[in-house]
């Protein structure tokens, strides 16, 4: 599938629940979000459908989020629906880490290749401040289950906050190894959060500047949104991903459905496509529409213009 700007499709991020067993501070609101009834989310069957006609049209990397993806009922079944797609060579999940000791092996058995692991601070009081209580061991503990069962290469998402963690960098560098790359992302104003994040954005070049003496150089390269360094001592790669500073739209390859099916094409437009009522359609008939629909994604994001006005949904209901 290639849009009008001559970009490939073929990765599709699927948010399974807006629900959470964490409130990130700069993800979910205080007070959290209120259950959507039935009705209103995707059952796994309606994934299943949506998913399968989406591989006809070239998606072949499939990743799980939320909200927290190991919250949600069926994730197992879905996972092994997904991975049984014969078109699909990357199956992966985004998760916050909670419950991978529980489910890591379940998940590996079923299908699951790979997962990204959310984790923003190694000191347990300033996690429980930044998740509103979560508990760091648990964390700790499921990314040595994930890399115990092999759902490697592991790659820790650490999103970078002035003041709060940019002293932990080094620590974070310190954890990549043979199976776990690290990856640094840039805080992103989103959803009704997006003014907690206003004076807590810290760019990744300027991260770099700092650092540049551990990693080697000429050895970056870019996969996907994140660019790569090896580290000098030790194995193990270090990601830095810029949506802010240097954006990577004009190679980005991705669409997202969310949990109440909605397709979205970009993660900085309130634009999206409602995708319910195509499961009630033939094969024919919603292959031809996602097309349509596909064709519309936009050209770049505008967050570093003057006029943006951060989107409105939550990231806990987009999945990153
Ligand atoms: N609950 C799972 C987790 O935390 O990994 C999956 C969903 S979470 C929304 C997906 C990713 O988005 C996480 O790595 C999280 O750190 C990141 N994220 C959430 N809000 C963000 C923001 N405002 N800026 C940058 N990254 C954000
Ligand atoms: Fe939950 Fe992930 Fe959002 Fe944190 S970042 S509140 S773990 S969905």
């Amino acid at each position: 599938m290639v849009d009008q700007f001559e970009r490939q499709i073929h990765y599709l991020r699927v948010s399974v629940t807006d629900l959470c067993n964490l409130k990130c501070q700069y993800c979910m609101p205080e007070e959290g979000v209120e259950k959507k009834a039935h009705q209103d989310i995707l059952r796994i069957e309606d994934y299943l459908k949506l998913i399968t006609e989406m591989t006809k049209l070239g998606i072949d990397k499939v990743r799980l989020t939320g909200g927290e993806p190991l919250v949600r009922k069926g994730i197992v079944e879905l996972v092994e629906g997904i991975g049984s797609l014969k078109e699909i060579k990357d199956l992966a999940i985004t998760t916050n880490g909670v419950l991978l000791k529980k489910y890591a092996k379940e998940l590996k058995d079923a299908g699951l290749t790979r997962v990204n692991i959310s984790i923003d601070t190694l000191d347990p009081d300033k996690y429980r401040e930044i998740t509103r209580g979560g508990d760091l061991q648990a964390v700790l503990d499921g990314i040595a289950e994930a890399k115990r069962v092999g759902l490697t290469p592991i790659k820790l998402n650490v999103v970078v906050i002035n003041g709060f963690n940019t002293d932990e960098v080094q620590d974070f560098i310190q954890m990549a190894d043979e199976d776990l790359d690290v990856r640094f992302i840039e805080l992103m104003p989103i959803g009704q959060v997006a003014t907690w994040t206003k004076d807590k954005f810290f760019s990744n070049e300027k991260l770099l500047e700092q650092y540049r003496d551990l990693f080697i150089f000429e050895d970056g390269e870019q996969y996907g949104p994140a660019k790569y360094y090896q580290k000098k001592e030790g194995k193990g790669r270090v990601g830095f991903i810029n949506p802010i500073s240097n954006h990577f739209c004009s190679t980005c390859n991705r669409v997202r459905m969310t949990a109440d099916g909605k397709l979205k094409l970009c993660l900085h437009t309130n634009e999206e496509f409602d995708l319910k009522p195509l499961l009630e359609l033939d094969s024919a008939t919603i292959q031809n529409t996602l097309k349509t629909y596909i064709s519309k994604k936009p050209q770049r994001h505008h967050m570093n213009d003057q006029e943006f006005v951060p989107i409105v949904r939550d990231m806990n209901r987009i999945g990153g």
